[in-house]
């Protein structure tokens, strides 16, 4: 029988096919493609849309009122999707559902992108892979959310569902400082009505008085995103991001690390965006050494973005550099278990905290 770290490799890198009903349908939300499966409860998110994914290997088939997953035919266990979280019902006074605001994540993550556009989406500088422009195309959120409806939505999460931490993520405005203001106001927002621990992800600031101002306003944690070490697959998927460079990076996370301490500080490091493993790994050391939590994952082709038709690397591959990087977070007493809010303790979107277990 594979194990759950087997399971969850090989379903990030091939997806699974699900049917369309209802069951399916009424899953628990997860990031921009994807879908949630709990698997010996561990919550997973799996490319279920995207390229490759109709010669999955893994399929989940009905049964009645529940579900299982296999494997070429062959039955791999029972899986389960998050219910319908109870909030998503509610709405503001401005009568704006409450699921267009902030998405439940993985196991208990309420996860909001603050601004739903970016200067530099559709653009030459913007990221080949994001697609922070589709949800708000085709309705699914709003392009601006304001601190104060955001926070009752994180007061009535954390009541009807049960949500433990926050992650904020937003696309960045033509002011850097307009952006950084309105983080800041969301957080102080959440922080005032509930007591759910924090996480942000902005780019490197060009001010460290930025980062001070996220931790003024209570913010738990930061996510500074490289994406990749490997500086010419960064500039061609990347370019707005390569151009900082990454010593501009290195000063961000090391100010951060200062203010909100080691393990709560983390970039993404994604693989299979073209780039050669040893930019990786050498990455993920350097990341650990200066106390960031390296947090590996693989590509996910989002449909409707250049890189859509761009498969996920292999799993032998995802096990390769897993194994590689999971003895590096030991070895700096870095663990996904002491992060408090964000991607890093959610886990759900990269199998590197079920290898921390070795
Ligand atoms: S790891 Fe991050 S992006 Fe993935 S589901 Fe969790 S909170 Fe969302």
């Amino acid at each position: 029988m594979m194990n759950v770290r087997t399971i969850a490799v090989e379903l990030q890198s091939l997806g699974v096919r699900v049917p369309d009903t209802e069951t399916v349908r009424k899953g628990g939300a997860g990031p921009a493609e994807g879908q949630v499966l709990i698997f010996q409860d561990h919550f997973i998110s799996v490319p279920s849309r995207s390229a490759g994914v109709s010669s999955s290997p893994y399929e989940i088939k009905s049964c009645g009122t529940s579900l299982a997953l296999y494997w070429n035919g062959a039955h791999v266990g029972d899986v389960s999707l998050p219910p319908r979280p109870r909030y998503y019902d509610l709405k503001t006074s401005q009568g704006v559902l409450f699921d267009k605001l902030a998405l439940i994540h993985g196991r208990d993550c309420l996860a909001s992108t603050l601004y739903q556009d970016c200067r530099y989406w559709n653009t030459r500088s913007g990221c080949l892979f994001c697609g922070i422009g589709l949800s708000l195309t085709n309705g699914r959120t709003v392009l601006e959310k304001q601190p104060e409806d955001l926070a009752l939505v994180a007061e009535k999460a954390l009541l009807l569902d049960t949500v433990s931490h926050v992650t904020l993520t937003t696309g960045m405005r033509e002011s850097e400082k307009a952006t950084i203001d309105h983080v800041c106001a969301c957080v102080k927002a959440i922080k005032g009505r509930t007591p759910l621990p924090v996480h942000v992800q902005i780019g490197p600031p060009e001010t460290m008085d930025y980062l001070e101002a996220l931790k003024i306003s209570g913010a738990d944690t930061v996510g500074i995103h490289i994406e990749s070490f490997d500086s010419a697959t960064l500039r061609r998927v990347a370019p707005a991001k390569a151009g900082h460079g990454w010593e501009t990076y290195r000063a961000a996370w090391k100010y951060a690390v200062s203010l909100f301490g080691r393990n709560q500080v983390s970039s993404f490091l994604v693989a299979g965006l073209g780039e050669d493993a040893a930019t990786i790994l050498s990455g993920a050391e350097m990341l650990c050494e200066l106390g960031v939590y390296p947090y590996l994952l693989p590509f996910r082709p989002i449909p409707g973005t250049p890189m859509e038709t761009m498969k996920p690397p292999a799993p032998d591959k995802m096990v390769y550099l897993y194994e590689q990087v999971a003895p590096m977070l030991k070895k700096y007493g870095l663990s996904s278990r002491l992060s408090m809010a964000g991607c890093v303790r959610c886990g759900a979107c990269s199998a590197l905290s079920l290898f921390e277990e070795l």
